[in-house]
């Protein structure tokens, strides 16, 4: 390592393919100067433990979203009621504090059941013409019955996107401050 700077040597071995004895190259003509540190954090926080491998073997976001279990390990249950998020899951202890869909599943539900709804009344309109009062008395219970078993696998998904995409509400880290 003598007189060479050590990001360079590690970016050299690293991109070197040259086999054994083949030439070490550092393909750069130029190096990022050491003063400058590297570029780190985002918007994006990394929550909790969720590490790669615990990512990698995720259930999917149909089971998740059908049943409504752990993203994490798909075996605990991810709501401790209707519509509340556990704190943790019981049977990994991945922790639930990240889970914050806000208003996502309620906007997917009125566009998705919204265009599901209107057109089936405007198709009953067109062929039957009934009296009002029939729309009433279909649609309304249907909507509300389509929203009411939407909202929890549509928030469950949402919540396993996030953990997925270790998405959560931006923070300001003090050392970003210096
Ligand atoms: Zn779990």
């Amino acid at each position: 390592m003598s007189g060479v700077p050590e990001h360079r040597t590690a970016k050299a071995e690293r991109i070197d393919i040259g086999g054994e004895n083949g030439p070490s190259i550092d393909p750069l003509p130029y190096s990022r100067p050491s003063a400058i540190p590297p570029a780190t954090g985002s918007a994006f926080q990394v929550v909790g433990d969720m590490n790669e491998s615990v990512v990698r073997n995720t259930p999917s976001l149909l089971r998740i979203g059908l049943t409504g279990v752990c993203p994490s390990c798909g075996e605990g249950k991810l709501f401790s009621r209707f519509l509340t998020i556990a704190k943790a899951c019981r049977h990994c202890d991945q922790s639930f504090e990240f889970a914050d869909s806000g208003d996502g599943p309620a906007v997917f539900i009125i566009m998705f059941v919204g265009f599901i709804v209107v057109a089936g009344i405007l198709t009953m309109e067109v062929l039957y013409q009934p009296p009002y009062w029939v729309h009433g008395a279909v649609w309304l219970p249907v909507t509300a019955a389509l929203c009411l078993l939407l909202l929890r696998p549509f928030k469950a998904v949402l919540v396993a996107l996030q953990y997925r995409n270790r998405a959560a509400e931006a923070k300001f880290d003090n050392n970003d401050l210096d």
